[in-house]
């Protein structure tokens, strides 16, 4: 699989540095998984828009949804103009932003998921754990014959998400808060939740992720390193890794 970061702050985007979005790549198949802030603008970088056929979102806060209404769009015009003929499939949790969906747009699509769903898209298998985070969230497995990607989305560590990562080939897993800031009242992971993660599911590559727009980023990077954990990266538009 080849995973290129699209987008990677928590809440707000920065200038050319959008919100979540994760692009997965196998075989001739793409999967968009988040499609927060400045995503619709980005991803053109790495692909045509007009060619992705699945976004997966992982729960309705801004950060990770509010670009799927603008794809939606961009998919309505470019079929009008003939540019494209396909239809877009958004998959969200059940009943989560169904009740925010913009009118109902042509060759758009949405289908919910639920924890026991597992989503087939070409030669990739999705599976879900449910997180602990203010609205219906949920984690995703990307699997394929011999390797595992798991994204964390938003919420508290646990030990149901050790067992879901559990020998993960890459982790991207949020990092919302340093060590300092206790993340269980907000729904989100420390750095130092992260690392405990990280080692107790014994993940081979870890990408930091859905960062604080507050401190020095490179911070986290340090203490994850300090720690013993090799493998770490800051997440940042554009990063690309291979497993
Ligand atoms: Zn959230």
């Amino acid at each position: 699989m080849k995973v290129t970061v699209i987008g990677m702050w928590g809440g707000f985007p920065k200038v050319d540095e959008p919100c979540s979005g994760y692009l997965i790549e196998h075989n001739e198949e793409k999967v968009l998984l988040d499609c927060g802030s400045g995503v619709a603008v980005k991803i053109g970088k790495y692909m045509d828009v007009n060619t992705l056929r699945h976004i997966v979102v992982s729960h309705s806060h801004y950060d990770h949804a509010s670009d799927i209404g603008v794809m939606m769009f961009s998919r309505l015009v470019n079929t009008i103009t003939e540019k494209t003929d396909v239809v877009l499939t958004i998959y969200e949790p059940y009943n989560e932003i169904s009740s925010q969906h913009p009118e109902s747009v042509k060759f758009s699509e949405f289908k919910s998921y639920e924890e026991d769903s597992v989503l087939k898209i070409g030669d990739m298998s999705i599976r879900f754990l449910e997180m602990n985070h203010p609205v219906k969230t949920f984690a995703m497995k990307i699997s394929t014959d011999d390797k595992t990607v798991v994204y964390t989305a938003d919420g508290t560590i646990s030990e149901e998400l050790k067992e879901f990562s559990q020998g993960a080939d890459l982790l991207i897993t949020e990092c919302s808060l340093y060590e300092w800031a206790d993340g269980e009242n907000t729904g989100h992971m420390n750095i130092t939740d992260c690392i405990e993660l990280v080692k107790d599911a014994g993940v081979k590559e870890t990408i930091l992720t859905h960062l604080p727009h507050y401190g020095e980023i490179n911070d986290l990077l340090e203490t994850a390193k300090q720690s013993g954990i090799e493998n770490v990266q800051l997440a940042q538009p554009g990063l690309t890794i291979e497993v």
